[in-house]
């Protein structure tokens, strides 16, 4: 956008001339939406583990043994559900992680307490966003405009994703472990009050993508060959080419798109001389 590419209009309030009209730019955010659900626990979480003696412990016993809470990764078990069993697909990935922390819109609070989190996400968001120039300067960050709630599908899949998860801790293998749930800590919950308690708490799951889409239609970004519409030789090869979100994760997917990148680019395909 900077550089003159995106709505024509847009660029043009901010300053920017536009080289090349490209609309889709910035549009088509898609981004997986989560909640974070926390019990105190009556076992060890990170949370007991994290001061500098025990982590100096943890450290050594994973370095030299290879054993302990240092081999594990921070999330430790992960689900693939149907929000509704008439779905073909799952549309939920809840994560499973044994730490506690509570976000603030300033800074990310790691909890005392021995604390694990449940985390359900929409794996396939109606919801879309989309970003724009703050103004015409490159030290600016743009403005993110996530809109993680807009389609009430999400909220329905998200709640449906929260009551599981309630059914997993009451479950006797993790009940009888369970002191208390924190958040959303409220024993009956009206769909109302989820939906009041995701729009309260709902967060990023940190996988946006989208901006640059790739396709054909007039919201594209780029080709099939990664190619940008409309211009030569300049390709976009990120997360932001993926025309809808994944299932799951996106740094492995991201890594597959760089890898295809590269090897579109070393053979020359799609180039114009
Ligand atoms: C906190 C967090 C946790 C995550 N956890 C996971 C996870 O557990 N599993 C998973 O699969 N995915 C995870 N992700 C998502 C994953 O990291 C991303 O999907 C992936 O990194 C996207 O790759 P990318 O190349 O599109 O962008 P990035 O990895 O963000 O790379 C963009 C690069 O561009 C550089 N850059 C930016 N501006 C400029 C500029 N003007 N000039 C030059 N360079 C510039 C940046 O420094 C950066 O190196 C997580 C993301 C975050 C933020």
């Amino acid at each position: 956008m900077l550089s003159g590419v995106g709505d024509a209009a847009d660029l043009t309030s901010f300053g920017i001339e536009a080289c090349h009209h490209l609309p889709g730019v910035g549009k088509n955010l898609r981004d997986h939406v989560g909640v974070y659900l926390t019990y105190r626990v009556d076992q060890a979480t990170y949370n007991t583990e994290a001061g500098l003696f025990k982590s100096a412990l943890h450290g050594a016993n994973w370095l030299l043994r290879g054993r302990g809470p240092g081999t594990a990764p921070g999330a430790q078990a992960m689900v693939f559900m149907r929000s509704d069993p008439s779905l073909r697909d799952p549309d939920l990935q809840l994560h499973f992680t044994p730490v506690g922390y509570k976000l603030t819109p300033d800074e990310l609070i790691v909890l005392k307490d021995p604390v694990v989190t449940a985390i359900p996400n929409v794996s396939r968001p109606e919801s879309c966003g989309h970003l724009t120039l703050r103004n015409g300067s490159f030290r600016d960050p743009p403005r993110i405009f996530a809109r993680l709630l807009d389609a009430e599908s999400d909220v329905r899949a998200l709640i449906a994703g929260c009551k599981y998860i309630r059914r997993i801790f009451a479950a006797p293998p993790l009940a009888r472990h369970v002191i208390e749930e924190l958040a959303p800590g409220k024993p009956e919950m009206t769909d109302a009050d989820w939906e009041e308690f995701l729009r309260r708490e709902s967060v990023t799951v940190f996988h946006p993508v989208g901006t640059c889409k790739m396709g054909a239609d007039p919201t594209a970004v780029v080709d099939s060959t990664l190619r940008v519409h409309g211009i030569e030789n300049l390709r976009v090869v990120d997360a932001s080419i993926m025309p809808h979100l994944v299932s799951g994760n996106t740094n492995a997917p991201t890594m597959m798109i760089g890898e295809r990148g590269a090897d579109l680019i070393l053979s020359g395909e799609g180039r114009k001389e």
